[in-house]
């Protein structure tokens, strides 16, 4: 272990490890039903017990143990987990006592589904573009306008919301009234959807105009949690890949005996590690009191993400055809990795975050 954990962490993976064995997943299943699927993985990770680690006091580390040993065993199985935290952050962050009380504790225990609603069609890498509006109605506001790319969108309980306001940005929590346009279908089991907001209510969540606040700092706790899942499905990659080269026979010796070979598992070995620990120091600077970690969870989840897609690309190139053949382990990583350099900001975006951060840390 490193130097990042106490004995709770070790403890928590040790509980996942165990909980992973009596917990056997269906990737068919999974691809063909892949929301039925969520809904009971949300319900057995609350009955589990790990959902709390959703919610506050939000111990960063756990978050990531949680999401780097999940993703190892389904992809599905740590968004399941994930989009709780995502979608409730907002919540823990900025609710009200009695916003807690409604919307976290079922969360913790499964019972309820949270959904993250901030992207537009014209609206990604650029949230301050965003169109949906709101306008103060007595004790309420009322919503209209459409999200894009909604994990958990069309069937969850409720959605953290982004809105304009005569004061700017403000976010909102919604329960009814969200039409679902469309079910969006990705390359790897993630139930994401267009959804509609036509006079919907919404329930201000902090003040009026603190909506950018409130979604980057959300974000802040979140991102590293990314880089933790692309860990997870990286060094499932490359436990299959290395146990495959020692036992594949190729010119009469085992693949890994090749130098070439050597050089693959020594990258893979050396982007892992490295990964592991931007990760994990993101977590710890959070845990220990740091109130923004802006730069070190952008450098967690652009650097994790992208090697973990090189990882998974090294696998596959060493399972030869295995590799690509449609179902195979190590095919289906390289389906699963690839939105995580896309969703919570871009791989471009994240670079243009650090730049502006250690650009500012010279001056
Ligand atoms: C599977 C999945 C799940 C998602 N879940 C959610 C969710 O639950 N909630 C939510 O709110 N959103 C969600 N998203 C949306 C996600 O956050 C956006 O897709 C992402 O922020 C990128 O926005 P975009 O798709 O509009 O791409 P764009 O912003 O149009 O970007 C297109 C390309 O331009 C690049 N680019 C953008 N700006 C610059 C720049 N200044 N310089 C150079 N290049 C640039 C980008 O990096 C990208 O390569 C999800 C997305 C996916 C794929």
């Amino acid at each position: 272990m490193l130097p990042f954990f106490d004995e709770s962490h070790t403890k928590l993976k040790h509980e996942l490890l165990n909980w992973i064995k009596t917990f056997p997943v269906s990737k068919e299943e999974e691809e063909k039903n892949e929301i039925e699927s969520s809904k009971r993985y949300v319900k057995e990770l609350g009955k589990a017990g790990f959902l709390k680690y959703s919610v506050p006091p939000l111990d960063v580390r756990s978050i990531c143990i949680c999401r780097e040993t999940l993703a190892s065993h389904s992809a599905l199985l740590d968004f399941a987990f994930a989009m709780q935290g995502l979608g409730s952050g907002p919540i823990s962050l900025f609710g009200s006592d009695e916003d807690k009380e409604k919307f976290l504790v079922p969360v913790s225990k499964g019972e309820k589904i949270a959904a993250f609603a901030l992207s537009e069609i014209d609206a990604g890498s650029d949230p301050a573009s965003l169109k949906c509006s709101a306008k103060k109605d007595g004790d309420t506001y009322i919503l209209n306008g459409t999200k894009s790319w909604i994990s958990n969108g069309g069937f969850a309980d409720f959605y953290v919301t982004f809105a304009k306001t005569s004061e700017g940005l403000s976010a909102f929590i919604v329960e009814e009234g969200v039409e679902l346009i469309e079910q969006v279908k990705i390359g790897s089991p993630h139930p994401v959807a267009t959804i509609e907001f036509k006079r919907t209510k919404g329930k201000l969540l902090g003040s009026p105009g603190q909506g950018l606040k409130i979604a980057l700092s959300t974000l802040d706790v979140f991102r590293s949690t990314v880089g933790a899942a692309a860990l997870g499905l990286g060094k499932r990659a490359f436990k299959e890949a290395s146990h495959y080269s020692k036992t594949r026979n190729i010119f009469g010796q085992n693949l890994s005996e090749f130098q070439i070979t050597q050089a693959k598992i020594a990258d893979m070995a050396l982007e892992l590690e490295a990964s592991e620990l931007l990760i994990y120091r993101a977590a710890w600077l959070k845990d220990r009191g740091q109130e923004r970690i802006t730069k070190e969870a952008s450098m967690a989840k652009l650097y994790a993400t992208e090697a973990s897609q090189r990882v998974i690309d090294n696998a596959v190139q060493l399972f030869g055809g295995l590799g690509v053949m449609s179902g195979s382990v190590v095919e289906r990583l390289y389906r699963d990795i690839r939105p995580l350099r896309i969703y919570e900001g871009t791989s471009e975006i994240q670079k243009l975050i650090i730049a502006k951060q250690v650009l500012n840390e010279d001056n």
